[in-house]
């Protein structure tokens, strides 16, 4: 029977905010904004107030990894400076961007400063420290305590972080802070990570109705344009054209007969290697990685005395130290990799609840944090559901190395495992 699933209709309006997301960093100075060059974890919802284009780093360089030409042009330059080749795939991508000096999209402009956190990754202090030699623009550093379990302390300390950026934004750009823009920025990125939750849950319908491909890509305005209504307006018709097609019965893949879930990063260079599996009728339908940029992990977070619900739950602030306080907790309740707990408690929640029949483990060796705990889980994951697992070794966005025939015989015997199961 021919596969007749319509594409999505919010298709075109996810590519427009991802275009428009970077013709403002082309146009930041023309337009008489500052340009920063940020981590993905600095919260773009306050940085947006002072007039600044923000550019995240990590899904900057996921962009030019899906340009396996791109990617490998920018890797072979950061061999040549004498950056490590074990270092972190979106560090390399990166500064191989300012050393080619181009990008995806023409001419890579430079920024007016660097904005850099030490929070789950300590890469990035040596990523933007380097950004900042390579280029003179000055780089400016906060941190976040590390805690498996968040008690007050931690936020006082992080909310303690986030002023002194306050700080520096008004001194570099001669603005004060906009309370009032933060309080409804805030409120924004709560509603669409609320949004992004529930989407996410809509993959426990059988058929899924997307495939694992097209959610890669669907999920990038919310890291992008976190803390704005083109984010909520996006994914709120975004989670009613699903529930539609949930309605209607419609699959992401032609025929669904197997469900998995899909452990780290995907390979960037080679996504469709995802076609395999659509066309064998194996439908990824979860990954603790698409799940970063909701409050998942908030909820898979362990409880202890000084940490209950009430505590982890969204309170719509009134005044800046609020929204302060609110981005502290939002942010660290996220965090996967301070707490091996909060990972399983997420597979568990994963398996139990898509109907998982297998697990697609990537031993990322491009990512120096996102693999921490990985093969401990991967064994918990054998020996608590018994199902046939795959782990296979990678780097999300470094070519090189890889080998697509092996990867696909690998793949072949695990479908076959999974279609006997
Ligand atoms: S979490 Fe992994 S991919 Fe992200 S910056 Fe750190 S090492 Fe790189």
């Amino acid at each position: 029977m021919a596969y007749t699933a319509a594409p999505l209709k919010v298709w075109e309006e996810c590519k427009a905010l991802t275009t428009d997301y970077y013709q403002a960093m082309l146009s930041a100075h023309a337009q008489g904004k500052k340009l920063a060059w940020m981590g993905a974890s600095l919260p773009p919802e306050l940085i947006r107030l002072f007039d600044i284009v923000p550019v995240a780093g990590e899904p900057y360089s996921a962009t030019c990894n899906f340009r396996p030409h791109l990617t490998s042009q920018f890797m072979q330059a950061a061999d040549k400076a004498g950056f490590a080749r074990d270092l972190c795939c979106y560090t390399r991508t990166f500064l191989g961007s300012i050393l080619e000096r181009t990008s995806p999209f023409g001419e890579l402009p430079e920024p007016d400063f660097i904005l850099s956190i030490k929070w789950d990754c300590s890469t990035h202090i040596q990523w933007w420290s380097n950004a900042s030699r390579l280029t003179g623009k000055p780089v400016f550093i906060i941190e976040t305590p590390f805690a498996e379990e968040i008690q007050e302390r931690h936020l006082t300390y992080f909310v303690a972080q986030l002023k002194r950026l306050v700080t520096y934004l008004e001194e570099v750009t001669g603005k004060r802070l906009d309370e009032e823009g933060l309080v409804r920025n805030v409120t924004l990125a709560q509603q669409a990570t609320d949004l992004w939750d529930e989407i996410l849950e809509i993959s426990k319908a059988v058929p899924n109705p997307l495939t694992f491909k097209s959610f890669l890509t669907l999920m990038v305005p919310a890291i992008l344009l976190r803390g704005t209504t083109q984010a909520v307006d996006y994914y709120r018709r975004l989670r009613d054209e699903l529930a539609e097609r949930v309605r209607n019965g419609i699959s992401g893949i032609p025929e669904e007969k197997k469900r998995v879930i899909w452990i780290n990063l995907p390979l960037w260079f080679n996504l469709n290697l995802l076609k395999t599996l659509d066309e064998a009728g194996i439908a990824v339908v979860g990954s603790p990685y698409t799940s970063m940029w909701g409050n998942i992990f908030t909820k898979c977070r362990p409880r202890g005395p000084k940490t209950n619900e009430e505590f982890y739950r969204f309170s719509p602030p009134t005044n800046a130290d609020e929204a302060l306080r609110e981005i502290a907790k939002s942010w660290m309740g996220r965090s996967a990799f301070s707490s091996l707990e909060a990972q399983r408690n997420l597979l568990r929640w994963l398996m139990e609840e898509f109907k998982i029949d297998g697990v697609i483990a990537h031993d990322n060796r491009g990512c120096k944090v996102v693999p921490l705990g990985q093969m401990d889980n991967v064994a918990w994951l054998q020996q608590t559901y018994q199902v046939p697992i795959m782990a296979f070794e990678a780097n999300h966005g470094d070519p090189s190395n890889f080998s697509e025939g092996q990867i696909k015989t690998r793949l072949q015997a695990f479908l076959e495992m999974l279609m006997r199961n």
